[in-house]
């Protein structure tokens, strides 16, 4: 199975990716997590993406495009993936629908995790996130991750001038997508705005998981 979700950041996704990954073995593909780490290690990828994201804005589509031919080719994603924040563009979603093809899988849903954009100000702005394991808080975790006792941190993009450009871009660029997908009958809606296992529950009831 072959998921997109889709919504906008602090909406979730990675939160309800990280639920279906322990459960259902799906393969989790992030392209913030990849250019965050592509940053720390200060790779080519990571030094031309960094400054895009520090301000909030999309890397460039080819940029993203390169890195994803390449991930979703690895063996790893064979069972099936989930894109967390992929596509972000409708340049983005036609490369996609290319790199399926071409690897003769289906896409079999584009999952809109939906939620106010007032409520992801206040979400983002209190969000926390493991070094070590990766978990998704916030503030009221505290400094060490309830998960794995690892150090958890803020990043550098969740600030509230940051948060509300990103909201920005994601209206201008990504929503569009949404008609997209209801184009080609792939799109369902789920509510964001509630208890992140309520959220999980329905989400898997639409895809019959
Ligand atoms: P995220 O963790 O998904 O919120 O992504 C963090 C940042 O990485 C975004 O604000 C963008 O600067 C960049 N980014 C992640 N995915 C994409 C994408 N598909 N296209 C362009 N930029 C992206």
């Amino acid at each position: 199975m072959n998921i997109v979700l889709l919504g906008a950041p602090g909406a979730g996704k990675g939160t309800q990716a990280a639920m279906l990954v322990e459960e259902c073995g799906l393969c989790h593909i992030s392209t913030g997590d990849i250019l965050r780490q592509a940053v720390k290690n200060q790779t080519e990828l990571g030094i031309k993406a960094k400054g895009f994201m520090d301000a909030g804005e999309l890397v460039p589509d080819d940029l993203i495009i390169d890195l994803m031919k390449e991930r979703i080719q690895q063996p790893d994603t064979a069972k099936g993936v989930i894109l967390d924040g992929f596509p972000r563009t409708a340049t983005q979603a036609v490369a996609l629908d290319t790199m399926l093809a071409e690897l003769d899988r289906p896409l079999n849903a584009a999952v809109l995790v939906d939620v106010d954009f007032e409520v992801i100000v206040g979400r983002l702005c209190s969000r926390r996130m493991c070094k070590q394991c990766g978990y998704i808080g916030s503030v009221a975790d505290g400094p060490v991750c309830p998960k794995c006792g690892g150090e958890m941190y803020q990043r550098d993009d969740d600030n509230e001038t940051t948060v509300r450009n990103r909201l920005n871009v994601y209206e201008k660029s990504t929503s569009p997508l949404i008609d997209y997908y209801r184009g080609c009958n792939l799109l369902v809606k789920i509510d964001g705005d509630r208890d992140p296992r309520d959220v999980y529950t329905d989400i898997k009831e639409v895809l019959g998981l």
